[in-house]
């Protein structure tokens, strides 16, 4: 029986993808493939699938039956062709760049950026020989100006915190794509209400950690490839795939994919540098995640919802300077986040104390339902206070740069009833 195409993201997370009840014993629920390997049919078979005359399954840390269920869910979700989750969203990052680079070659990057992926790109990428060239967002023609014959990507996130200002997905996507440099989309703070694919990148990448399993239980990652870009046109532009893999058989990765479909990124990124990287996630893992996208629509909704009212609530609130949320920005701010995000602004919010960094610190002490943690995108509300904690380490003006003041909290909204998150936010208040 063919099952049916559904296109709305709330039948998708429940439906989507290669799984509809499992073969051998009926089952509804997705079943944990907890094992290393897979035993071949015969000779035929295993060079088959070794020659990828044939996909299937080889060993867990290449592919496996419950987390093919994870990346075909989620790449429809996207609106992409094909996914490979990976072990955390650091290595997500990490495998979508290097699909593409070599020693010598450069990506560039937005300055908005999550501070893990801004040390990777800063020190780490640097160190490997990999230059990041950052631009700031406010002017996306940066991107087209910091390009030149060995810029192999450009990166940027869709809802980068602390400044929570939307990223010019359509704008800088098609500068890319005049210049044949495909766009990459960190979409780990918008998932469902932003289609980055749609608007023009080539491909997006989650922090799966975060919204996508919403329960707090998992590390993972998740590349998605939007199979809309044409990498052979690109040529010299992009080597690792236009020319032959010594590292295997010297394939050509554009070449070896005709029969299987536009997944040479993908496909490419699966045989070698998982195989050789090995940062796989656990099909206890993808279970996990597979638990937490069947709601995700459903709590994206209220998550918005809530932060909202967060943000009127707090912008009317007397020890409040400033509040940080799209919903309360104006100009173009207002108008990138109209134009990319649908069916909601996001849950994450900052704002600004009067008391400065004591009132910052003393607001987070006296919160009783709120966790104090440095994570985003959890059921529950999350709070902290950069300036003290994950931006410490920066000098004053350099937090400033970065959005960040020394009042700056930021939280992250969960799903409880909105009276609940209010209440503890004004009895946290009160003793600011
Ligand atoms: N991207 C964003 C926007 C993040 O917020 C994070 C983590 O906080 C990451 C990537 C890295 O994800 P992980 O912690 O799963 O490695």
């Amino acid at each position: 029986m063919t099952k049916p195409v559904f296109t709305n993201p709330e039948t998708l997370a429940l439906h989507g993808g290669s799984h509809r009840a499992d073969p051998t014993t009926g089952s509804v629920a997705v079943p944990i493939h907890q094992t290393t390997s897979f035993q071949f049919q015969d000779t035929g078979h295993a060079a088959r699938l070794f020659g990828l005359a044939e996909l299937g399954n080889i060993y867990t840390r290449l592919m496996n039956p419950t987390t093919d269920v994870l990346e075909t869910r989620i790449a429809a979700m996207e609106g992409g062709v094909a996914a490979l989750a990976v072990a955390s969203g650091q290595s997500a990052t990490s495998f979508a760049v290097m699909n593409l680079c070599e020693a010598g070659d450069n990506i560039v990057s937005s300055t908005d950026l999550y501070g893990g992926t801004w040390n990777l790109f800063a020190n780490t990428f640097k160190a490997f020989g990999i230059e990041v060239r950052f631009v700031d967002p406010a002017d996306p023609e940066g991107f087209a100006r910091a390009t030149d014959a060995r810029t192999r990507c450009y990166y940027a996130e869709t809802l980068p915190n602390p400044k929570l200002q939307v990223f010019p997905i359509a704008e800088v996507a098609a500068i890319g794509r005049k210049q044949g440099v495909p766009l990459i989309m960190d979409n780990t703070a918008a998932p469902v209400i932003c289609k980055p694919l749609a608007l023009g990148a080539a491909v997006v990448m989650h922090s799966t950690t975060k919204y996508i399993g919403g329960h707090g239980t998992s590390i993972g990652g998740i590349i998605v490839d939007g199979g809309n870009f044409d990498w052979e046109a690109g040529g010299s532009r992009f080597p690792t795939l236009n020319n032959p893999d010594p590292s295997y058989h010297g394939v050509v990765w554009t070449q070896a994919v005709k029969p299987l479909g536009p997944i040479a990124y993908i496909l490419k990124m699966r045989t070698t540098l998982l195989r050789d990287l090995g940062a796989a996630m656990a099909p206890f893992n993808a279970f996990m995640f597979i638990q937490g996208l069947e709601t995700l629509p459903l709590r994206m909704e209220r998550h918005c919802a809530n932060a909202l009212k967060v943000a009127a609530h707090l912008s009317a609130h007397p020890k409040v300077a400033k509040v940080i949320h799209p919903s309360v920005q104006t100009g173009e701010a207002k108008r990138r986040a109209e134009a990319a995000l649908k069916g909601g602004m996001g849950a994450l919010l900052g704002f600004e104390l009067k008391g400065g960094l004591e009132a910052g610190q003393a607001f987070i002490n006296a919160l009783q339902m709120f966790y104090h943690v440095a994570n985003i995108g959890d059921a529950r509300s999350l709070a902290i206070h950069p300036a003290s904690t994950t931006h410490s380490q920066l000098s004053v003006e350099d937090q400033a740069s970065t959005g960040v003041t020394p009042g700056y909290v930021r939280l992250s909204i969960g799903i409880e009833h909105i009276d609940d998150i209010l209440a503890d936010l004004d009895q946290a208040l009160d003793k600011v």
